[in-house]
């Protein structure tokens, strides 16, 4: 019986972050201020350090941080938020539920980023449609960020809010600066899957920007005004716990480690697969924390005969996305660019997720190789 690899190595992450995990737990469990305890601002504190944004605000997870800012900005029926198609579903069901229009996007193929072609050609059929262009939500994903300076001349050209959903890439960076800095609002999640995760739910946006911090503060507890029970806004209950923070706060410390081992691994991944598969590209100046390792195979059949064989080897394998939300049946009546969204589609038939975590030694990735090569007879 051959031992079963793991996809994310939770695990070996506790054993090294030691007593420091009990201690932080122990010390909220001492003196219970569990709702927006004292960790929680100290974790914001350390965040905006670690990411060099100005403000950090925290709150329940990563879906209600795209939805806090869509109600920063106060978007909603008749606004066009203009999404990628090949993303998780989140992305877009923050728009839906503000009752805006979500408006699809296609990727490029080769970092599964927003294509900014794609997106003019979006603005310009949400306009022929009456709708208002407000925003654009790039997504980075796998853990790269889009390509932040050209969408930002998009963005400036339409009068555009950028935002950056960094839920699978915080910790990146590129030329123009840290994950975190690269967009009007940046949001991240912190489920335990993702780069820098807790142990529950979690999520937090960026800003450069005071008066939309004051905001969004405001906006996660009811609409407070200065005092909890005056309520200046029609607001949400999205707060961080504070257990989770303290958790988050000892996970902060190792995450550098984390993000160069990750490397280490894509990397080591790439010198046994790029010769038999389509291995990630990164653009030039963008560095990964590898939220996935995502190949991409020659055709559906080819993925299956990948994913089976992976299976038989005690290899877990993820399809991240087995399908693009514009064919969705929730969200297939929302507008697209049309010409299509061929990529999102085609991606969508042929990527398969390898294990990834800071974790893995070269042994195992070996083996996990293997069982890609065995899948295609080679
Ligand atoms: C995980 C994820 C989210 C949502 O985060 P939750 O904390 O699960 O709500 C949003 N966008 C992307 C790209 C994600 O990967």
């Amino acid at each position: 019986m051959t031992e079963q690899i793991e996809f994310i190595d939770l695990k070996a992450q506790q054993e090294k972050l030691g007593s420091g995990l009990s201690d932080a737990i122990a010390r909220v469990l001492r003196h219970g201020r569990y709702i927006m305890g004292p960790e929680v601002a100290e974790f914001e504190q350390e965040l905006s350090a670690f990411c060099g944004a100005d403000h950090v605000v925290t709150c329940a997870n990563g879906t209600d941080a795209l939805v806090l800012v869509l109600m920063a900005e106060d978007i909603g029926p008749g606004d066009a938020v203009f999404v990628p198609s090949f993303t998780f579903i989140a992305t877009a069901e923050a728009v839906a539920a503000r009752r805006a229009t979500p408006v699809f996007v296609d990727v490029d193929p080769r970092t599964f980023n927003i294509d900014a072609e794609s997106l003019e050609r979006a603005i310009s059929a949400a306009k022929d449609d009456g709708l208002k262009p407000r925003m654009v939500i790039a997504v980075d994903l796998f853990g790269q960020p889009a390509d932040y300076a050209t969408l930002r001349k998009c963005a400036d050209a339409h009068g555009l809010i950028l935002v950056a959903d960094a839920a699978q890439s915080f910790g990146a960076q590129s030329n123009e600066g840290k994950v975190g800095t690269l967009a009007d609002y940046t949001t991240t999640s912190f489920f335990p899957a993702k780069p820098l995760g807790c142990f529950g739910d979690g999520g937090a946006v960026t800003t450069e920007d005071r008066d939309a911090a004051t905001m969004l503060r405001s906006l996660r507890l009811h609409g407070s005004g200065s005092d909890k029970y005056e309520n200046v806004r029609v607001g949400l209950n999205s707060r961080l716990d504070t257990l989770q923070a303290a958790i988050l706060l000892e996970k902060l410390k190792i995450f550098p480690d984390e993000i160069d081992a990750r490397n280490v691994a894509a990397h080591r991944y790439r010198e046994l697969l790029s010769d038999i598969v389509v291995t990630p590209a990164l653009s030039n100046n963008a560095t990964s924390v590898w939220a996935q390792y995502t190949i991409v195979l020659d055709s559906e059949a080819e993925r299956s005969a990948v994913q089976t064989s992976c299976k038989s080897a005690g290899v877990p394998t993820a399809i991240y996305y087995p399908i693009p939300l514009h064919v969705q049946k929730g969200y297939s009546h929302f507008p697209a660019d049309p010409e299509g969204l061929q990529n999102s589609e085609t991606l969508s038939s042929r990527v398969l997720s390898l294990p990834m975590h800071g974790y893995l030694d070269e042994a195992v990735q070996t083996r996990v190789a293997d069982a890609v090569r065995a899948g295609l007879r080679l």
